[in-house]
């Protein structure tokens, strides 16, 4: 059961849009982003610090020195700046180069008319980076496995020569792939769309800015998988590099809002398995359809791709006027 309706407004195809209940466009202006920010962030954050004190408390008064205690705050200082460096320089670098730089060439599809608003921006990296302290708490969850002897991490040997690297970097983002699959329509049945998914659909014409611009419940459910699978599979660091490049690139390439694959792309197998930034950008209007992260077999599978998917993916493509406006919705 999904929740929400097909948003096609200001689209370049000529699909219309049906009778929508998906969420209003956030209110413009200051107030307007940060009260429903801190109503949304504060209860949760609250009680993580408040977890995070009782823990540091009963090690005090009971002398008990754990390790997690000692080196939590450091672990979770160095994943959080570690993430942000990743958020700014793919998010960052992406809107440059698209939004300031490559906008007016026309060499790359737009896939929107216009750009999104300066609100729209702003409320994507506020919530990106409440997010990034979510993705830094399961980093320090990772090495509480780890003391805990439930996360193994191997570090011997060149990685790249060891046919079992190779295969848990191909497991990592197969599984990860189904993970966000199968979390994303259960994000999307009523009561999890209305509490906590809308936040990430308050962007219908989303820029790379929203690659983690998620409720903190929704950005829990996307970084626990990395300790899910470190609970089954040895884990080594550059695995982890190589899958995060590969999740952040994707996931910013979704809410890019241009398409850089060519026009041909959906006609050929084995191609037409990988999902594009169209794919993404169309579940950002049409809520109901387009689930998937990296590749499309899921959405192959359960039909949940939009059936003008691959027709919009070539409206795109083949405009002429690749890049359609200069102005923002604001
Ligand atoms: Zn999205
Ligand atoms: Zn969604």
């Amino acid at each position: 059961m999904e929740y929400g309706g097909n948003r096609m407004s200001e689209v370049t195809s000529p699909i219309q849009p049906e009778a929508t209940t998906a969420a209003p466009r956030a209110k413009k202006g200051k107030r307007g982003l940060i009260v429903p920010f801190l109503q949304t962030i504060l209860p949760w954050f609250a009680g993580i610090v408040a977890i995070c004190g009782l823990v540091a408390a009963v090690d005090w008064v009971l002398d008990l020195q754990l390790m997690i205690v000692k080196r939590g705050p450091a672990i979770f200082g160095v994943v959080y700046v570690t993430n942000l460096i990743r958020y700014l320089l793919f998010a960052g670098g992406t809107f440059l180069a698209f939004y300031v730089v490559l906008r007016r060439t026309g060499w790359f599809a737009q896939i929107q008319k216009s750009l999104a608003s300066w609100a729209d921006i702003r409320r994507e990296v506020t919530y990106s980076l409440a997010s990034l302290a979510i993705f830094a708490m399961v980093g320090v969850l990772v090495y509480l496995g780890e003391l805990a002897g439930v996360i193994h991490f191997y570090y011997d040997g060149i990685p790249t020569a060891q046919p079992f690297f190779w295969f848990s970097v191909v497991t990592m983002i197969l599984v990860h792939d189904a993970w966000f699959y199968w979390t994303h329509r259960l994000l999307h049945t009523k009561y999890l769309y209305a509490k906590v998914h809308r936040i990430h659909h308050q962007s219908h014409n989303p820029t790379p800015w929203a690659a983690f611009a998620f409720h903190p419940v929704e950005a829990f459910v996307q970084a626990i998988i990395l300790p899910i699978v470190g609970l089954f599979m040895p884990l080594h660091p550059i695995m982890i590099v190589i899958w995060m490049l590969y999740m952040t690139g994707m996931n910013v390439f979704g809410h890019l809002g241009f398409e850089l694959f060519p026009r041909n792309f959906l006609r050929y197998w084995p191609f037409y398995w990988h999902n594009t930034g169209v794919h993404h950008n169309m579940h950002h209007r049409c809520v109901n359809y387009n689930f998937g992260l990296y590749f499309n077999y899921w959405d192959l599978l359960f039909k949940t791709n939009h059936p003008e998917y691959q027709a919009e993916f070539e409206r795109v493509t083949s405009r002429e006027d690749k890049a359609m406006t200069d102005t923002h919705d604001d």
